[in-house]
C-alpha cells in the first residue's frame, strides 16, 4: 500500500479532499489521503448532537460563491438547499441587524433614515483616514468612533486577544456597511448549504477506487516512510512542516460549547455576536441554515482561546513577515521535492470555504502541469 502512492495528500479538509478527487478522477493517481483526527472534512466537519441536531463542530460555515462553475462542481457530490445567513449583533441589551444596515444605523442613532441621510450621517461620523493601515482606522474611516465601539472594539479585542490596531484592515474589512435594507451577512450570488452536511460531501468526494484515507494518522508518522512518484501536498500549518525552525507563527483558537434545547428554536437567526457581553463572541444555532428540520435544537457558543488547535492565521505585519522567510522554504521544498503548501494553514492565509476550494483546484492545475513536463520520481 505505502509504496504505490502517487500522490500524499496531508489533511482531508475541503482542499486535500479536492485536489485528491482531482488527481483519483482526472489523471487515475494512486491517492493516499492522512488526516491526524479521526474524521474528513477538517473544519468544516459537522456531525449530529446526542439528539439528532446537525451541528457543525469547528464554528459555522457559511457557503457563498460567485462561481457557478465552482457549484457546479460540488453539486457532483451534493444537493445544495438555500441558506439565509442573518446576523445580529447585541449592543446595551437589544439585537441590532450586522453587519450594520440602515435599521442598524436608524435604531442606533433613533431616527429614521434613507440611504442618502445615512450617508450624509456617516460622512459627519467617519474620521479622515485616507489609506487605513489597521483595523482600528479601517472602521473609524467607515462608521466613526461610536459605531466602532459599540460593534468592533470589543468583539476583536475578544476575538484575535490583540486590539484593532494591531490587526491588517481587511480582518474588519471582511464585514461591510451598508446603506440599504439587505439583512444578509454577506452579499455574494449563491448562498447554499450541501444537504445533509459538508462532511456527508466531503465523504462522496473521496470515495473513489484510487483514494485511500487513512485517519488519527499525523503527517510525522508518514512523511519519511512514504515515497509518493509524484507530489505531496501538505495543508498542515507551514511553520510545523519545517519543525518551527524560524520561530512559531501565531494562530487563534477557538473553543465551543454545544448546549442542547428541547425546543424547536432558540434564537431568531442562525448567528447572534456579543461585542460587549459575555466571553464568547457568539452563539450559533445552525440548524437555521442547514435546512434540517428537527424538533430539537443545538446552540453553540464560541470562545476564542490562545491555546489549543490552529484555526486563524493573525494577519499583521509581523506575522506576514515571519510568514514570508517559511513561504521561501516552501518554495524551495517544491522545486526540490514536489511537496505543494495549500489552504489556510500551509499558505498562513484566511481562506473562505469557496476560496479554499479555488485555492485546491488551482494547485491540482498546478501539479498537473508540472507533472506532465516531469517523470515520475
Ligand atoms: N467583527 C467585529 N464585530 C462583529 C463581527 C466581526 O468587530 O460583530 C470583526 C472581528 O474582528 C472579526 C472580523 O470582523 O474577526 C471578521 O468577522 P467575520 O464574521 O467575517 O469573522 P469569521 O466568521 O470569519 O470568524
Amino acid at each position: 500500500m505505502l509504496d504505490d502512492v502517487d500522490l500524499l495528500v496531508c489533511g482531508a479538509g475541503p482542499v486535500g479532499c479536492v485536489v485528491a478527487e482531482r488527481a483519483a478522477t482526472v489523471l487515475g493517481w494512486k491517492v493516499l489521503v492522512v488526516d491526524r483526527r479521526p474524521h474528513v472534512a477538517g473544519n468544516c466537519h459537522d456531525s449530529h448532537a446526542a439528539n439528532g441536531v446537525l451541528v457543525h463542530n469547528y464554528g459555522p460555515h457559511y457557503f457563498r460563491t460567485d462561481d457557478e462553475q465552482l457549484l457546479r462542481y460540488l453539486s457532483r457530490f451534493a444537493d445544495f438547499v438555500p441558506a439565509n445567513y442573518e446576523v445580529r449583533s447585541q449592543v446595551r441589551g437589544e439585537l441590532y441587524p450586522f453587519p450594520i444596515n440602515l435599521t442598524t444605523l436608524e435604531r442606533f442613532f433613533g431616527r429614521s433614515l434613507d440611504t442618502a441621510s445615512a450617508e450624509r450621517l456617516l460622512a459627519e461620523r467617519r474620521l479622515p483616514i485616507a489609506n487605513p493601515t489597521n483595523s482600528e482606522e479601517y472602521v473609524l474611516s467607515r462608521v466613526g468612533r461610536e459605531l466602532y465601539e459599540a460593534f468592533y472594539l470589543n468583539y476583536t479585542l475578544k476575538q484575535w486577544g490583540v486590539h484593532p490596531r494591531a490587526l491588517d484592515p481587511q480582518v474588519c474589512g471582511r464585514v461591510p456597511v451598508r446603506l440599504d435594507r439587505d439583512a444578509r451577512y454577506v452579499g455574494h450570488r449563491f448562498q447554499v448549504m450541501p444537504n445533509g452536511g459538508f462532511t456527508k460531501l466531503f465523504v462522496r468526494m473521496l470515495n473513489h477506487r484510487n483514494v485511500r484515507t487513512l485517519l488519527n494518522c499525523d503527517f510525522s508518522e508518514v512523511r519519511t516512510l512514504i515515497r509518493p512518484r509524484r507530489a505531496t501536498v501538505y495543508c498542515g500549518p507551514i511553520d510545523a512542516y519545517f519543525d518551527n525552525r524560524l520561530g512559531q507563527l501565531p494562530y487563534r483558537s477557538l473553543r465551543f460549547d454545544f448546549v442542547s434545547h428541547e425546543t424547536e428554536w432558540r434564537q431568531p437567526c442562525v448567528q447572534i455576536n456579543y461585542p460587549n457581553d459575555y466571553g464568547y463572541t457568539r452563539s450559533v444555532e445552525i440548524k437555521h441554515v442547514t435546512g434540517q428540520r428537527h424538533p430539537e435544537t443545538v446552540v453553540s457558543y464560541e470562545t476564542p482561546t490562545a491555546e489549543g488547535e490552529p484555526f486563524y492565521p493573525v494577519p499583521r505585519r509581523e506575522s506576514a513577515a515571519l510568514y514570508a522567510r517559511y513561504r521561501e522554504l516552501a518554495e524551495a521544498e517544491t522545486a526540490r521535492n514536489r511537496v505543494y503548501f495549500c489552504g489556510r494553514l500551509a499558505q498562513y492565509r484566511y481562506f473562505n470555504t469557496d476560496e479554499v476550494i479555488q485555492e485546491a483546484l488551482a494547485c491540482f492545475q498546478t501539479i498537473r502541469r508540472r507533472c506532465a513536463a516531469a517523470p515520475p520520481a
